[in-house]
């Protein structure tokens, strides 16, 4: 369960400029649409729904560089939709439509609806038809699980290629963990403090990573093990992952404005001696074969945050959106675990024979240094007794375990402009 401290001093020697992610305009105020999962009346086979709430914002109107929503030759009224899983409470909506000048273009007009539960209601407002730019629509707050999009058709055929839905998810603002955890939290970050020099100025903690994705992570696998793979293990390694990931996440939504209800976790690579270990034809992950480092197969490193600090990937040969923060080390015959900014090292017979484990507390205890904490060897905080990060005492994410994950983006926000 050690933490790999070469791993981080290593980086301390790399020189690489940081880019700090751009401020969001308002603390205040969170785009929840990418929470949410889209739908609608008609897709152009060749367009994508979820292009409307991707999180990236179009450089224009007739963007022909990302994903976009389309319903050509369809006309008439048509719609998009975002539907959460819970009630989410919303403010104003922005959408930038798609118009390529041909069998597409900006709407006649447009409204919001919102589902009520039993139907769908028109959200009364000023509805602006502008190209190239967010159409915003601020309206009377209110809670609702769908926030639905209809177009009417002009000239041609509709389609929006960015919807944002503003609102606020019950964030709560300051630092307020249960009295009794207040000294030994303390305690844990002055410890912290005073054991890692550097602690301010590293910047590829798990939450630079984050931050830098604007709210989403990327893996690659190392597999290093002669087993082979199928398709059906690969996607329950990558659904194990994220469901463990998303423990640590869940700690955070709601509190003292971090930004994101949701981090999704994409398996982007995996890593290989032999490609006929892996029991795939297509082509849903990149695949690196033979690149070995340190006696183990690795992810190309032009495509690594590890190795690309600066957060830009020029020479990743699938581009940017094939970047991977952390590496999921998975070694034959290895028992306990590493963690890194580099990502977690553990046995791979342990984690495929915990695949439905409700905690693979291995993999938890080792993202829990990726994002910075500590191990609790040679001292305890006063109080508390056991937790995931002593190692050996808790099998699963503690209060306190949440409360120090918490003291991280609490010193860390304002990095970020929170
Ligand atoms: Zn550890």
């Amino acid at each position: 369960m050690r933490r790999l401290t070469s791993a981080f001093l290593g980086v301390l020697t790399a020189i690489g400029i940081f880019l700090l992610p751009s401020a969001p305009a308002a603390a205040a105020e969170v785009n929840l649409a990418p929470s949410a999962t889209a739908s609608a009346s008609y897709t152009s086979p060749w367009e994508s729904v979820a292009a409307i709430n991707d999180g990236i914002d179009p450089p224009r109107s007739n963007d022909t560089v990302n994903r976009r929503w389309g319903t050509w030759p369809q006309t008439g009224a048509q719609w998009a939709e975002l539907t959460w899983a819970s009630a989410q409470t919303l403010r104003s909506a922005q959408v930038y439509f798609f118009d390529d000048g041909g069998g597409v273009r900006v709407p006649a007009s447009w409204r919001l609806q919102r589902w009520t539960g039993s139907a769908y209601a028109d959200l009364p407002g000023t509805y602006p038809v502008a190209a190239d730019a967010y159409n915003t629509v601020t309206f009377a707050q209110v809670s609702t699980t769908r926030l639905r999009v209809v177009l009417q058709s002009g000239q041609a055929s509709v389609g929006l290629l960015e919807v944002k839905a503003i609102g606020e998810n019950g964030r709560q603002s300051g630092w307020n963990p249960p009295g009794n955890l207040v000294t030994p939290l303390n305690e844990v970050w002055q410890h912290q403090e005073s054991t890692y020099p550097n602690l301010y100025g590293f910047r590829n903690y798990g939450w630079d990573q984050i931050m830098a994705n604007r709210g989403s992570i990327n893996y690659c696998v190392r597999w290093d093990s002669g087993a082979t793979v199928s398709a059906a293990l690969r996607d329950q390694i990558h659904a194990a992952l994220a469901r463990q990931f998303k423990k640590w996440m869940d700690v955070m939504r709601g509190h003292n404005n971090w930004p994101y209800a949701d981090v999704p976790l994409k398996v982007v690579g995996w890593a290989v001696r032999d490609r006929a270990q892996l029991q795939w034809n297509d082509n849903s992950v990149d695949i690196y074969v033979g690149d070995i480092r340190e006696n183990a197969p690795q992810c190309a490193q032009a495509c690594g945050r590890f190795f690309n600090q600066g957060g830009t990937y020029p020479n990743c040969p699938g581009g940017a959106s094939h970047h991977y923060d952390m590496s999921l080390w998975l070694t034959a015959g290895m028992g306990g675990g590493a963690g890194g900014d580099w990502g977690q090292r553990l046995g791979s017979e342990y984690f495929v024979n915990s695949l439905n484990a409700d905690d693979i507390h291995i993999l938890l205890h080792e993202i829990g240094h990726s994002f910075g904490l500590d191990d609790f060897y040679d001292w305890t905080p006063t109080g508390v007794c056991c937790f995931l990060m002593k190692a050996g005492s808790a099998a699963q994410i503690t209060e306190f375990d949440a409360w120090m994950f918490r003291d991280w983006w609490r010193h860390l926000k304002s990095r970020y402009g929170y």
